[in-house]
């Protein structure tokens, strides 16, 4: 029987086909057709450079096992794309190109018809691996080096089922949000490597949305939003870091959106960071806020004491560092705002001591970490949170001290209490004591109604994220 160029290629694709995943199968090798059979030689055209680039960097093995295996140890391969022009008017036409020869093809050939004739696929890992992707991930931010707290719980849990189950609970998308430094790049590489361990076959990334924003832009440049789009419909768990990088960037939202749509509805796996709630981002279409509140929106909140002094103790004992436990409860009382912080004032301090020869004592510590310190926001007290809330509707402090209840009064009476039971560890009572002298009975009220409205009204949800911001984050 003679062999057709349609049948050397059918034949290498039944044995490539066996050797990478379905979807991966789907996507780069079903779009490809043999065009022409010339001795030892088979032209194979591909729908473009990128898909062309993307063979020669990620299949180049298997695809020379499969030839060698039709054709003979000296068979080749030539690569036929169909270009696409930036202004077309004319007919596509195809350039040939052998393969694993693309550096000087590209340069002879494209320079003139193409303005950018390189494009790199978005994360490309030499040679062929079972895995088609490099994850991005960081083996250091684990679910075992990310210490449970208060806190955290809610968005670590929450986590910790997405990655036993990707896709299959109602968590989708996972939308993590909170401050700087809380950990919330951490928890989205420990979901990404815990679905890589529990479940191999899946592929997954982790991407920053300024990288995707970037990529998109340069894949927009050189015509192959297609391929952009093809490729991030392959990833079965998508985990995009700091999404409020998509506020006013119109043609990253859009493909976004469209991104989305299709992994959703596939039952493919999405998380999301932000540091804001959804409600809070700003310049970004309503059709995107809405889907990233269609799953669960987890905060990860300011840490508190024994959250701190636990990931204190852990970075301790991992660093070799022994410290006097005096210390470490200095540290862990007084650095606050959030774990980036506290890993500094520990760094900081560790380098102080190994550069004096000093060995660290409360004393030292005061004395490197006063600065720090300083900067940090106030000390978090009734007096404070009643102060920013007044500061924030703009009426007295002697007007929530008084008896009125008068509507707008009674209402950020009530806030400060719930905030104060939030932040402060007064008690009941001794938050009513201090304002406006109520018992811990109207306290407890108040905290019920801050929670039930900020669940069912929207602006007054919007002035509990917004006091939570100017009390958590104040300078
Ligand atoms: P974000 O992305 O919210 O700005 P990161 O995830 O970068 O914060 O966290 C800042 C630092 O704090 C990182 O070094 C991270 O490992 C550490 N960190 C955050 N949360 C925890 C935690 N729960 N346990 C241990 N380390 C944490
Ligand atoms: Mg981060």
């Amino acid at each position: 029987m003679s062999k057709t160029a349609a049948s050397v290629w059918g034949n290498c694709l039944s044995f490539i086909q066996d050797n990478i995943s379905e979807q991966a199968f789907h996507t780069w090798f079903e779009p490809t057709k043999a065009t022409k059979l010339d001795g030892n030689i088979l032209t194979v055209q591909v729908p473009s450079k990128f898909f062309y680039e993307w063979l020669e960097e990620h299949y180049i093995k298997l695809l020379k096992a499969s030839l060698q295996k039709e054709l003979g140890k000296d068979a080749k391969l030539i690569y036929s794309i169909v270009m696409e022009k930036k202004i077309t008017n004319k007919d596509p036409y195809t350039v040939n190109i052998p393969s694993s020869n693309k550096e000087k093809v590209l340069k002879q050939e494209l320079d003139a018809p193409l303005s950018s004739n390189k494009i790199k696929s978005p994360f490309a890992i030499p040679g062929i691996q079972k895995l088609k992707i490099d994850s991005q991930l960081n083996i250091n931010y684990s679910f075992n080096s990310f210490i449970e707290g208060e806190t955290n719980r809610l968005a670590r849990s929450a986590g910790k089922a997405i990655a036993k189950r990707p896709g299959g609970t109602s968590f989708n998308p996972l939308f993590i949000y909170g401050g700087v430094g809380l950990g919330k790049t951490h928890l989205a590489h420990a979901i990404g490597l815990e679905v890589k361990e529990k479940h191999p076959e899946k592929t997954v990334l982790y991407v920053s949305m300024e990288k995707f924003s970037n990529q998109y832009q340069s894949a927009t440049r050189s015509n192959n939003r297609n391929d952009f789009v093809n490729f991030y419909q392959m990833i079965d768990v998508l985990i995009i870091d700091d999404v409020q990088f998509l506020s006013g960037k119109k043609g990253t939202q859009d493909v976004f959106f469209h991104i989305f749509n299709d992994l959703h509805q596939r039952g493919n796996q999405l998380v999301l960071t932000s540091d804001k709630a959804p409600v809070d981002i700003q310049d970004v279409d309503q059709r995107l806020i809405s889907r990233f509140k269609w799953g669960l929106s987890a905060d990860l909140q300011i840490p508190e004491y024994e959250l701190r002094l636990e990931i204190l103790k852990s970075k301790l004992e991992k660093g070799g560092i022994e410290l006097d436990p005096e210390v470490t409860t200095y540290i862990a009382k007084n650095i606050k705002t959030n774990i980036r912080e506290i890993e500094g004032a520990l760094n900081s301090l560790v380098a102080r001591s190994v550069l004096n020869r000093k060995e660290i004592t409360v004393d030292l510590a005061e004395k490197v970490l006063s600065d720090l310190i300083k900067n940090q926001r106030k000390e978090i007290s009734i007096d404070y949170i009643q102060n920013v809330v007044c500061d924030y509707f703009k009426i007295p402090v002697e007007k929530v001290q008084s008896k009125t209840r008068k509507r707008d009064i009674v209402q950020a009476r009530q806030l400060a209490m719930y905030f104060s039971k939030q932040y402060t560890n007064a008690s009941l009572q001794s938050i009513g004591t201090q304002i406006g002298k109520r018992d811990h009975a109207t306290v407890l009220h108040a905290c019920k109604t801050v929670k039930n409205l900020a669940e069912t009204d929207k602006v007054f949800k919007g002035y509990v994220d917004d006091l939570r911001r100017k009390i958590g984050i104040a300078e």
